[in-house]
């Protein structure tokens, strides 16, 4: 998840999209960077770190350009750095692009680019957009994004712009994207401009009438008109919406709380962690992360040793029960508190899981540094692209959820869950443990979770009757057997 943003306007671009970035910071904040058209070429600037870093950059230069796009960053591919920070460009520099989401076949467009003669400088999924563009690019940058679109697979939401076509082109094949016009009025004196982001919270300050993209949608913005199209290039029409939602109230999407709009963010946290991740047909699991890991089929493994704190402690429980059941392998769960504290039989054929979503937490860090120093093996399941305990890992498997805000994990704890059954099937299936046929039957379930949990969450008339019900009890009892054990812990 991260935001991203594109301007077009008679005013400097610049405090317009970085006022904008600072509006979908908590959408993700390791890096941010932003992308002018400037006289016959881009003026890029971009930096690690929050958007003030990015700000404190661009301090004394003077940006009189008026198009732009914006984007701050939650990285999932590639550690954030300034050189994996976006926009992106192709080998010319003549197109950006700014994405939020994960480009599923990156690797093998980056292997046919790189067979014509493309140069790539970053680790990001996303690099390969701009050069697949200016591969089709002949003047028209909308035709060119459509075609390149046609080979893209994943959840991705852009915003694209060349420099040989001014235009910007937002597309929407997964996360959320709005485009949006102002004439000049009620808009703060901001002028008339044409804006495309990830998120109401940065247009709100410019015009409070847009559209929503749906998936397969994309929108054509140019000084006054918006144009919007689907995939087969046919025009669509869509219904503006008026929003009156406060700055606060639009980060939230609406809902009263962070955490509430993480708990309904699930479908989609499930759906990008899973995503990419698995042959359907195949029966089988992809996670190349684990390569060196598991390349004697976990053959030099005799025991798991699972180890986190709070909540993902809970997920390692439920860890231990599908890796037990998929493998023969033995499997142990412990606080990363305690292990730390602790003499632990570890050694080369120990298999050391940890998981944290920040990849910061403190014991779990210091147990997974144990664990490796006794000679494990260490497999981190991690949230934060570049995080500590990651970068320390022999291997990390990263759940793509974008920043949790609330204290209390939602989001985060699924997705872990997901990588769990993940996690548990691959070893299953290189053990040789869990047939084709079985894992396939065991992924079309997990394929299946992120609708069951849109409608469950659906169920508005339910959720509100059950609040109603059990909100003045002063007591429950949370039972559970097996998998769902750790759950009522
Ligand atoms: N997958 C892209 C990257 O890692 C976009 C991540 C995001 O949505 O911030 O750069």
């Amino acid at each position: 998840m991260c935001g991203i943003i594109g301007y077009i306007g008679n005013r400097p671009a610049t405090p317009l999209i970085i006022e904008g970035l600072k509006r979908m910071e908590y959408r993700g904040y390791d890096s941010a960077g932003i992308a002018l058209h400037g006289d016959g070429e881009f003026i890029i600037r971009r930096a690690q770190g929050k958007i003030k870093v990015l700000e404190k950059l661009i301090e004394a230069d003077e940006l009189p350009w008026t198009v732009g796009v914006g984007h701050t960053r939650w990285a999932t591919h590639g550690v954030p750095s300034e050189e994996n920070a976006h926009p992106h460009r192709d080998d010319t520099g003549r197109i950006v692009v700014v994405q939020n989401g994960i480009i599923e076949n990156f690797l093998n467009l980056k292997e046919k680019l790189r067979g014509l003669g493309h140069k790539f400088s970053s680790q990001t999924d996303t690099e390969v957009i701009p050069h697949l563009i200016a591969e089709y690019f002949d003047g028209d940058l909308k035709e060119a994004v459509l075609k390149a679109i046609a080979e893209l697979k994943g959840a991705f939401a852009l915003v694209v712009t060349s420099i040989d076509d001014p235009r910007l082109i937002a597309v929407r094949m997964g996360p959320p994207m709005i485009v949006g016009r102002s004439d000049g009025t009620n808009n703060n004196g901001n002028g008339e401009c044409t804006l495309a982001a990830s998120d109401i919270a940065a247009v709100l300050d410019y015009t409070r009438d847009v559209y929503f993209l749906d998936d397969e949608e994309i929108a054509v913005l140019d000084h006054d008109t918006i144009e919007i199209f689907n995939f087969d290039g046919k025009p669509v029409d869509k219904v503006i919406t008026h929003i009156t939602w406060n700055p606060i109230q639009a980060q939230k999407s609406g809902y009263k709380h962070f955490m509430q709009k993480e708990i309904f963010q699930q479908p989609e946290t499930l759906r990008d962690t899973i995503l990419g991740r698995f042959d359907l047909e195949a029966g089988e699991i992809i996670l190349d992360e684990l390569s060196e890991v598991a390349k004697d089929n976990y053959a030099n493994f005799n025991h798991v040793l699972m180890t986190a704190c709070g909540t993902a402690w809970h997920a390692c429980l439920v860890g231990k029960y599908l890796i037990e059941r998929f493998s023969d392998l033995r499997v142990e769960v412990d606080y990363g508190s305690e292990l730390r504290y602790r003499d632990p039989k570890i050694d080369k054929h120990t298999l050391v899981v940890s998981i944290s979503q920040s990849g910061e937490t403190a014991d779990t860090l210091a147990a997974a540094r144990g664990a490796k120093e006794r000679g494990g093996t260490t497999v981190s399941i991690c949230n934060v692209v570049g995080s500590t305990i990651a970068r320390e890992s022999d291997a990390v498997i990263y759940t793509h959820c974008g920043p949790e805000i609330g204290v209390a994990s939602t989001k985060a704890f699924t997705a872990q869950l997901a990588v769990a059954v993940l996690l548990a099937l691959h070893i299953g299936r290189k053990t040789g443990k869990v047939s084709n046929d079985k894992c396939r039957e065991i992924l079309q379930d997990l394929i299946e979770i992120p609708q069951h949990v849109r409608t469950v969450l659906k169920d508005d008339e339910q959720l509100k009757g059950f609040s109603r019900h059990y909100k003045n009890k002063q007591d429950f009892l949370y039972l559970g057997r097996g998998i769902n054990y750790p759950i009522a812990l």
